[in-house]
């Protein structure tokens, strides 16, 4: 172990239970130490709600830990074992790049993992450098953050810090460390890998501390196993459906990048929709479309069916009698997606419950966005505000007869036009981090390490339903030029 961090009583108060799982599931590892760390970005208000002295720790000992060079006290760092579902191919995984450091216990009792991404090799790198661009680094920092403020599960950003080590890619690049925080790291394929590797008791024991951390109200009911695969099947379905109505694409959804919690992780090739495009992939390596857009509701249930079958042998004695409940579980899926979908999709569109033909006036206004390369977060900002000038598909007819129909819903409703519009600003966002803008956010925190646009971009995208007057510089679509042109990287 390496000296541990010199910062006193800075707040640090881990309790490591995941190292107390069988050791098949980690492996201890140390962060590799940086040369001259430097801390670029730091999140203030996350370290305070972390129970963490954030004036402390925005310093060079904060650039310390942040960039694995010293291990706060009560640390044990481990690269966590896993599996996964690859495009479909099964393999062994784990932690190539990263290790947890440990477990915070934040003030008010909530317990988060704090991992740091890009930190040196592991027992799980396989071909790889264990190191982590910063490029990817700043990306994943702003597009976890604004997911968070868009009211989307999700990991957390805590600090990015650069490392003076290069990392060797097409060429050179500075390297950097990202500290994530998330609920847990607990995915689909740690529970593939306890599966396919592990003994019965392995695999129990890690159910058993899913159950524990994550649903622990399920520990009294008479079947806790078929429980565990309920909520999480009702957490997914949530999370993907918001998701969609976001514009979000995740890009990589193998089932290694799928958690148990629900919550969003593994920010790699992801971005948002600009024009409505259904079929739209941004992925280089996503050749099939595998994770485009309109793909990721029935991806989701493709990989919870993985899940599904890692926890047979815990459902029942009896094969045949798990597989059965396991599959009438994975039924409700599609409908419980469905459901979230509509209701997130009637507020966007200001209505309050749900009638008969609500349906039929969603999928024309999408109809309509699509056939007329409409902007997504536009086009609704747009409604909520009647500006209907703003639209792709302004003084078109066969919008005038959608934008009819729609007013004459909104009017037939017992709910204030005041409140409809309420709803409108709470379920449309002003702006997402739109890819342009991240992009060059990321250029000038690179090449010229001036970090200001990257500040005002994460500080617009924190509130995104606010609509203020300052978010308006960042609602701007990408030139034709930009929009085809862009693409992103996995494996950064
Ligand atoms: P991801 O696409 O980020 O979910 O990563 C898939 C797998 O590749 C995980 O096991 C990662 O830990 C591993 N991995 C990604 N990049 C690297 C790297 N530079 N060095 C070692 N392992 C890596
Ligand atoms: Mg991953």
């Amino acid at each position: 172990m390496k000296n541990t961090s010199n910062i006193p009583a800075a707040g640090w108060n881990f309790d490591n239970s995941y190292a107390r799982l069988p050791e098949k599931f980690y492996t201890k590892t140390d962060p590799e130490p940086a040369r001259t760390p430097e801390l670029v970005i730091f999140n203030k208000e996350l370290a305070e709600s972390l129970g963490l002295d954030a004036e402390l720790l925005n310093s060079d000992s904060g650039a310390g830990i942040f960039s694995g060079t010293e291990i706060p006290e009560g640390a044990e760092p481990i690269a966590q074992a896993y599996a996964g579902h690859q495009f479909g191919n099964f393999t062994m995984l784990g932690d190539g790049r990263a290790v947890l450091l440990g477990e915070q216990l934040a003030p008010d009792g909530q317990r988060f993992d704090i991992q740091l991404k890009g930190s040196g090799k592991t027992a799980y790198s396989r071909g790889g450098d264990g190191r982590a661009a910063l490029g990817p680094m700043l990306r994943e920092y702003i597009i976890s953050e604004a997911m968070h403020g868009l009211g989307v599960p999700t990991s957390r950003s805590l600090a990015v810090a650069v490392t003076e080590i290069p990392v060797v890619r097409e060429s050179f690049l500075p390297g950097a460390v990202l500290t994530r925080v998330a609920s847990s790291h607990l995915r689909f394929g740690t529970f593939q890998y306890a599966a396919q590797w592990g003994t019965f008791e392995e695999l129990k024991a890690l159910a058993d501390y899913a159950i524990e951390r994550h649903y622990p109200s399920v520990k009294s009911l008479e079947n806790p196993y078929l429980e565990l695969l309920k909520n999480v099947i009702s957490r997914q379905a949530q999370l993907v459906a918001k998701w969609q109505l976001t514009g979000f694409i995740h890009g990589v959804m193998n089932t290694d990048n799928m958690t148990i919690s629900g919550e969003t992780i593994d920010y790699g090739p992801c971005a948002f929709l600009d024009t409505y495009e259904p079929g739209r992939v941004f992925s280089s390596i996503d050749h099939y479309g595998r994770y485009s857009y309109s793909n990721q509701p029935k991806i989701t249930g493709w990989n919870l069916a993985r899940f599904a079958e890692t926890l047979v042998p815990l459902i029942d004695k009896d094969q045949e009698v798990a597989v059965d409940l396991a599959q009438e579980a994975l039924g409700d899926f599609g409908n419980q997606f469905q459901q979230n979908w509509m209701a997130g999709m009637t507020a966007k569109l200001g209505l309050f419950g749900n009638e008969e033909g609500d349906d039929a006036l969603i999928d024309d206004l999408l109809k309509l966005m699509h056939d007329n390369k409409a902007d997504y977060t536009n086009t609704f900002r747009a409604l909520t505000f009647d500006k209907v000038e703003d639209t792709a598909f302004s003084g078109k007819e066969d919008f005038e007869e959608w934008y009819n129909a729609w007013k004459s819903r909104l009017d037939g409703q017992p709910e204030s036009a005041e409140a409809s519009h309420i709803l409108m600003r709470n379920s449309n966002p002003a702006l997402i981090p739109r890819n342009h803008r991240v992009e060059s956010a990321i250029e000038a925190a690179v090449s010229q390490q001036d970090y200001s646009l990257m500040e005002k971009l994460v500080e617009a995208v924190k509130n995104p339903y606010a609509h203020t007057v300052e978010q308006l510089e960042f609602t701007d679509t990408p030139t034709e030029d930009e929009a085809r042109s862009f693409k992103t990287y996995c494996g950064t």
